[in-house]
């Protein structure tokens, strides 16, 4: 079975790829079962230097990798690349784990008792269309550098990163088998790494809905699973925030990658006194926002990912307050886009497009509660100039990534992940190695 691979901004067909059947699927895990039989033995140096290596093999090729993004995803230029240095940063931080996973000693009766950190197995990371490659890197890197071996599902509509991922990996010396790419369909190739017993755990990212399915696919073997999921994030902005900074910087808490983001910041909540001021300063900045050709350095977004994406993202839009600009034409482009007021399904479903709706709210206490008010709880910001409200704020919001004065919401050194269904369990940082091993322990009696 073929499929053809689109490029979102003149819906051209770039390449076709084979999608795996799964007889393919099964053989590629086989591959990674029977590779994991050395890969767990290669001594921490040699498994870090090669991690290193292919490290070093993104760099060399991160122009074409992030062209291959801007072709086969519709993202910028300047993202791309950011997104293909990512993974070369992921690899590169990982690369020293390996002499790193130390295990325990602890003080008991009667003789010595020492835990190991072991690898599981067979890894599986299921990945979606929105960011291809970063999220493919924080799956494979952390589970490879802790002796584990990889298959990994691309999304249907962005194989090309991974698949070129593939090849950069056996370049730079990781025997094959170890990182096994399989595009193809979540019903066929994920589902079968849910239902094969030789996958020991599931690393998903995508929506809300397949990860309920994944999480109960997983009970069946009580197989281990790392979810990533939907986001309603609030920005929240106090009135003593520098409003001219928190008003420019908003679009790009929301309209990155086309708001095709699980970070992406779909609703500014303002104190109410500085919302008419707020709303004045954000009009300009985002009817400047640039949109339009990918590969231009200076666009600031370029197309949704499908025509159903667009169909789905336009149903949440009724009565704009006030819209940027989109070429029109080939492509499956939308304009950035306020709703003040927005519908209640608005405000609740992550809409994935670059829709925000920006809400007033009285004080603190109704701040945090609206921010709380949502089935998810991945990331948020919150402007003010008062540190301590900085703090108090922060710690109310029940979501995994917050920042003040900032829109970041990921580093490769430090954890992410949701509160509530945005997810379960933390990638990145060092306490993603943990979900990559298992604990062994064992007591070696001292008496005679
Ligand atoms: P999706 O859930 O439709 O698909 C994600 C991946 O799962 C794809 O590779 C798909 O082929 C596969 N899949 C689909 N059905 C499957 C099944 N039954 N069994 C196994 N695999 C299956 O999501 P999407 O539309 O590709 O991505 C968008 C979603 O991802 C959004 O909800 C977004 O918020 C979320 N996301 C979350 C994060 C995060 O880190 N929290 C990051 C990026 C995207």
């Amino acid at each position: 079975m073929t499929y053809d691979v689109i490029n979102p901004a003149t819906e051209k067909v770039i390449r076709t790829i084979s999608l795996a059947s799964e007889a393919e699927t099964d053989a590629a895990i086989d591959r990674a079962a029977k590779a994991f039989e050395t890969w767990r033995d290669v001594t921490p140096a040699d498994r870090g230097r090669l991690l290193r290596r292919f490290a070093d093999a993104v760099d060399a090729d991160l122009e074409n990798l992030a062209a291959l993004e801007v072709e086969n995803a519709g993202h910028t230029i300047g993202n791309a690349r950011w997104e293909a240095g990512n993974v070369r940063d992921v690899l590169t931080y990982y690369s020293a784990a390996p002499e790193r996973l130390f295990g325990k000693q602890i003080p008991v009766a009667g003789g010595i008792d020492v835990t190991f950190q072991e690898p599981l197995g067979v890894v599986g990371v299921i990945v979606p269309w929105n960011f291809p490659m970063p999220i493919a890197g924080w799956g494979f890197a952390p589970a490879l550098a802790a002796g584990n071996t990889v298959v990994l599902k691309p999304a249907e509509l962005t194989p090309l990163t991974a698949l070129r991922l593939a090849e950069l990996a056996l370049e730079a010396g990781l025997p094959p088998g170890v990182f096994e790419v399989v595009p193809g369909k979540g019903t066929v190739v994920g589902n079968r790494f849910v239902t094969h017993s030789a996958v020991r755990k599931i690393v998903f990212t995508g929506s809300t809905t397949v990860g309920k399915q994944i999480m109960a696919g997983c009970a069946d073997q009580v197989k281990r699973v790392t979810l990533e999921l939907g986001g309603k994030s609030a920005n929240i902005v106090f009135a003593d925030a520098d409003l001219e900074k928190a008003a420019a910087q908003a679009p790009y808490g929301v309209f990155d990658n086309a708001g095709q983001d699980c970070c992406a910041r779909s609703r500014i909540l303002v104190e109410r006194s500085a919302y008419d001021r707020f709303l004045e300063l954000l009009e300009p900045a985002v009817k400047n926002f640039r949109v339009g050709d990918p590969a231009d350095p200076a666009t600031e977004m370029g197309p949704l990912i499908s025509a159903g994406q667009r169909e789905q993202v336009a149903s949440y839009v009724e009565n704009a307050a006030f819209q940027g600009t989109a070429p029109s034409g080939p492509g499956f482009w939308f304009p950035p886009t306020v709703l003040a007021p927005a519908s209640d399904r608005a405000l609740r479903e992550e809409i994935f497009g670059p829709v925000v709706a920006v809400v007033p709210f009285a004080d603190e206490a109704d701040a945090l509660r609206i921010a709380n008010d949502s089935e998810y709880g991945l990331s948020g910001s919150i402007w003010t100039r008062d540190v301590g409200r900085a703090l108090r704020v922060s710690r109310g919001v029940e979501a995994g990534n917050l920042s003040v004065n900032s829109n970041s919401s990921v580093r490769y050194s430090t954890p992410f992940g949701g509160y509530k269904q945005s997810g379960l369990g933390r990638e990145l940082g060092p306490d993603a190695l943990a979900a990559f091993t298992e604990t062994k322990n064992i007591f070696i009696s001292t008496e005679d």
